[in-house]
């Protein structure tokens, strides 16, 4: 009977052995020995199991905790004990730690990291990229069944990952978090954030309200995600366009563990003109209904004017002139600007550059090999 369940080559029995789906040829001999080798019979074969390296292969999901990091030396330690402790037991797991050119001394401690706990990736990039690209590699990257995004400074709470493990066992392909609400942010950047996603929803249709980057996404997810190659990423707009199904929680942003945020106004600006012009050509309209709006300005005003010098009452022209000059001078400087963010990313996605340059790894993946 023990003989013929763990014969991996037939019979029905066999897809109940979560070995069977993973094992390698001449691990299953391996394990034969070890049930014929004692009186202990299976409980021999478990034991060994849990110690041996094929441990790791076993039928048990996998999951790739991507967390993208930049100058948070200090934090790492701290932020490995938390994930990992709320990481349920049944699951296998990594955490993918991309070093996004930290100048902190960030690197030697992802190495160290990773040299004493077997859990632990880590990529490096050769400079800064910013959060996007370190999202893109870590999702390009990461192996196994699901992938959970987090921050490094632990303001999404790492107590929610079990149950958004559920909700993907449910059935979810994507399950992601939504701020419930934006502590210690100043009045103005709450402002900037509520007009930015109005704006976004009404070019895009997109809702990205309280949206943030903690999201669990299926293989499946990730697989449509790597057919987008744009160079201009916005992560949780993509997650959002593409579909599938979906749960949300809501969850309140924890303060920042250490250190203070990384974005700067500039690196904002930046990432909004991206996101709009990556994800909606309306604004180029914006340029169409300008002229319009003009047009119809100027047809009153030259048929007022004709009509005073016709009776002789020319209206006084030096400050009206002034105005027209400063009104048509503006919008096309504005439209040409407009146009101009649009032949940008023509030029940026036409250059084909990467989007990353992956200087350093360290650490194992699944099956043990070195990422
Ligand atoms: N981050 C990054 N590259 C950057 C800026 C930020 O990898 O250029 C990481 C950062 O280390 C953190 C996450 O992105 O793990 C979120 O950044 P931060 O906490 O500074 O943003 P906030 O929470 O203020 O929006
Ligand atoms: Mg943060």
């Amino acid at each position: 009977m023990l003989q013929s369940h763990y014969n991996t080559s037939s019979g029905p029995l066999v897809d109940k052995d979560p070995w069977a789906l993973v094992c390698p040829s001449g691990a299953n001999s391996l394990r034969e020995k070890e049930i014929g080798a004692g009186p202990l019979g299976i409980l021999t074969l478990e034991t060994k199991a849990a110690q041996s390296p094929y441990r790791l292969m076993s039928a048990s999901k996998k999951i790739t905790i991507i967390i993208p990091a930049y100058n948070e030396g200090i934090q790492l330690q701290d932020t490995v004990r938390e994930v990992s402790a709320h990481i349920p037991a049944a699951y296998d797991y990594r955490l993918l730690f991309i070093d996004d050119g930290s100048s902190d001394g960030s690197w030697p401690i992802l190495e160290e990291l990773a040299a004493s706990d077997p859990h632990i990736q880590a990529l490096r990039f050769s400079r800064n990229f910013g959060k996007e690209p370190a999202l893109v590699a870590g999702l390009l990257e990461a192996e196994g069944d699901a992938v959970i995004v987090m921050d490094a400074d632990l303001q999404f709470p790492p107590a929610y990952i079990p149950a958004m493990l559920e909700a993907w066992e449910e059935g979810y392909d994507l399950v992601e978090g939504k701020k419930t609400v934006r502590q210690n942010e100043s009045k103005l950047a709450r402002w900037a954030a509520r007009r930015f996603y109005k704006l976004f929803q009404m070019m895009t249709d997109l809702d990205l309200a309280n949206a943030c980057d903690f999201k669990l996404l299926d293989r499946k997810v990730i697989e449509v995600w790597r057919d987008m190659p744009e160079r201009a990423n916005f992560f949780r707009a993509q997650a959002a366009w593409v579909g599938f199904r979906r749960k949300e929680f809501s969850f309140e942003v924890a303060d920042r563990a250490s250190g203070q945020s990384k974005w700067s106004p500039l690196k904002l600006t930046r990432l909004a003109i991206n996101a709009f012009t990556s994800f909606s050509a309306k604004p180029l309209y914006l340029i169409g209904l300008i002229g319009a709006v003009l047009m119809v300005l100027f047809v009153i005003l030259g048929i007022t004017a004709l009509v005073q010098w016709a009776k002789g009452t020319a209206a006084s022209g030096f400050t009206t002139v002034i105005l027209l000059q400063l009104l048509i001078g503006g919008s096309i400087l504005l439209s040409l600007s407009l146009i101009g963010l649009y032949i940008e990313r023509i030029f940026v996605e036409s250059k084909g550059r990467p989007r990353y340059i992956i200087s350093e790894r360290t650490g194992r993946g699944f099956e043990g090999e070195s990422n």
